[in-house]
């Protein structure tokens, strides 16, 4: 496919029109540029001086903010008024774990509305029995108080808010009212679902919520890849979800801002990236392949040698359905960690000991020494 792009973020997505939305965007930031020049904000001086300004000699090794094409999808369906906003949240999430900055709030807070999943994908930790036996006290859903709870917290403190995590969201049968209660908050909001459950009711809360992404995880355009892949799954009932999702969409939401797009795990060798264009294309705005990680068996895989800090610590902060706390799903048993916000509030987490030692380990080098970041490929 023509507009088929490989993503730095090591995704490959399918995007449509790259180059017009591109240069749509170029121009309004150099039109905010001119805006900016005069109002003394230094942090939207530097990432607008960033996105625009010519190299400088002494910079030919310094990481420049750039935009990423996924990016610019999600700035040309904001109104030119969110773009400063919108574009502090996605320097925060790209270049904080860069130049290892800690801001008051993660750029992202991933939240999970249940932790049981209805699933059981062979590259997915709900295969591992310690964390899906519900006798280890893993499995539940996030109350609604928790969760509105938690927007309180980082409504206007933060942009980037995903409801998904180690299990399937759509399983809460109170998320309509967390995505009504989330509404309109967030510049950049997203769900993921595996759309099994995505009925008419569903469909309707998710695009009444103002989002701005919502992922539909699928891996395969076909049997018997899919179902070999997405145990308990039926990729039928899958198809016939999220048609619908499209046509209620097209029918009933024609203003929609919301972007659409069916995500992968690069998993198996049968996958093919344009059968699943070919596929979905009709059904969704955008389709892409992330890259796999051992997430089913993390503890017991092999060490990596992987010695770079990783990332999430500067850049999200997970929170599970009972409010216990993590750096990531990659350790989704919760053995980096141990807080909570029945006791500590987000910002005091994310700027707290525990946090900061973790950071400091894997500065000095000691990556190999944490486990599970020893065996996880996240850099
Ligand atoms: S387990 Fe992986 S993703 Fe999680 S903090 Fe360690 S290195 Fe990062």
């Amino acid at each position: 496919m023509n507009n088929k792009v490989y993503d730095k973020a090591n995704s490959i997505l399918d995007l449509k029109g790259r180059g017009k939305k591109r240069e749509q965007v170029l121009s309004n930031l150099e039109h905010l540029y001119e805006q900016e020049k005069t109002k003394g904000d230094t942090l939207a001086q530097q990432i607008l001086g960033e996105l625009l300004g010519p190299i400088k000699e002494d910079e030919v090794d310094y990481q420049r903010f750039f935009l990423r094409d996924h990016v610019i999808e999600e700035l040309t369906r904001l109104s030119a008024s969110q773009y400063l906003r919108y574009l502090k949240y996605r320097y925060a999430y790209e270049m904080y774990p860069i130049r290892r900055h800690t801001a008051e709030y993660p750029p992202l807070v991933q939240i999970e509305p249940a932790s049981v999943c209805n699933y059981r994908c062979v590259f997915c930790y709900q295969t591992d029995e310690r964390l899906s036996n519900r006798k280890h006290g893993h499995m539940g859903m996030m109350d609604l108080d928790r969760f509105k709870s938690i927007i309180d917290q980082i409504e206007g403190n933060v942009e980037g808010v995903t409801l998904a995590s180690r299990g399937e969201p759509t399983v809460n049968k109170k998320l309509p009212e967390m995505l009504a209660y989330m509404s309109g908050k967030f510049l950049a909001a997203k769900i993921n679902t595996n759309a099994y459950l995505l009925d008419e009711k569903m469909s309707h809360a998710i695009l009444q919520a103002d989002l701005q992404t919502l992922v539909f995880s699928a891996d395969a355009a076909a049997e018997p890849l899919y179902s070999k892949l997405r145990v308990n799954g039926n990729l039928d009932r899958v198809v016939k979800n999220v048609k619908r999702f499209h046509d209620i969409k097209e029918k009933h939401y024609s203003d929609s801002k919301l972007i659409t797009r069916v995500s992968g795990v690069r998993f198996h060798s049968d996958q093919n990236m344009d059968e699943m264009v070919q596929f979905w294309d009709r059904y969704v705005d955008q389709v892409a392949f992330v890259d796999y990680n051992p997430w089913e068996n993390v503890y017991d895989s092999d060490r990596k040698g992987i010695d770079t800090p990783c990332s999430d610590l500067w850049r999200r902060l997970f929170v599970w359905w009972d409010g216990k706390v993590a750096p990531c799903d990659v350790d989704y048993l919760t053995t980096l960690v141990d807080e909570t916000l029945l006791n500590s509030s987000i910002s005091e987490i994310w700027n707290g000991n525990t946090y900061n030692t973790l950071r400091q380990k894997h500065l000095d080098g000691e990556r190999q020494k944490q486990e599970p970041c020893s065996r996880c490929v996240v850099v």
